[in-house]
């Protein structure tokens, strides 16, 4: 399915995902579900003068979703909601586009692969979902459904 550097950092990031803890000055909590696997998670957010200042989750899934919090929580601390939404924007396109864009996605780039089984998709783009939502400002629960 992905090739072993890709799996590599999925399975470092599941088993020690990173930002995994609640926040308690939080500015935004947002709850995010794919009840197609299961997968949930809380996102807390601290989004000071227009800027994600700390990003943090809570939660259970499996290693793709993990994963793909973590990653999302390092990708978007400390950018701007507008940044934020960039990087969102263009994750949804490495995930789901038919000609995949160019550039740079950095570690992202490990979720290309999860393309080709579309029943992943909606694990790897929970987290950015419930991102959506919470930089948007809705307190709700996202679900991917
Ligand atoms: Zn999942």
């Amino acid at each position: 399915m992905l090739n072993d550097l890709y799996q590599e950092i999925i399975i470092d990031h599941s088993r020690r995902p990173r930002n995994f803890r609640r926040m308690d000055d939080a500015t935004r909590t947002v709850e995010g579900y794919n009840p197609l696997c299961g997968d949930k998670l809380a996102l807390y957010l601290k989004v000071e003068d227009d800027i994600v200042r700390d990003i943090s989750f809570v939660g259970a899934g499996c290693a793709i979703s993990t994963a793909s919090a973590s990653l999302m929580t390092e990708s978007v601390k400390g950018k701007t909601r507008a940044e934020a939404q960039a990087m969102m924007q263009r994750f949804h396109e490495l995930l789901t586009a038919d000609q995949q864009a160019g550039g740079d996605f950095g570690k992202l780039a490990v979720f290309s692969g999860v393309r080709e089984f579309p029943a992943r998709v909606k694990c790897a783009t929970l987290a950015w979902h419930t991102l959506k939502s919470g930089l948007e400002g809705k307190q709700e629960v996202v679900s991917t459904e």
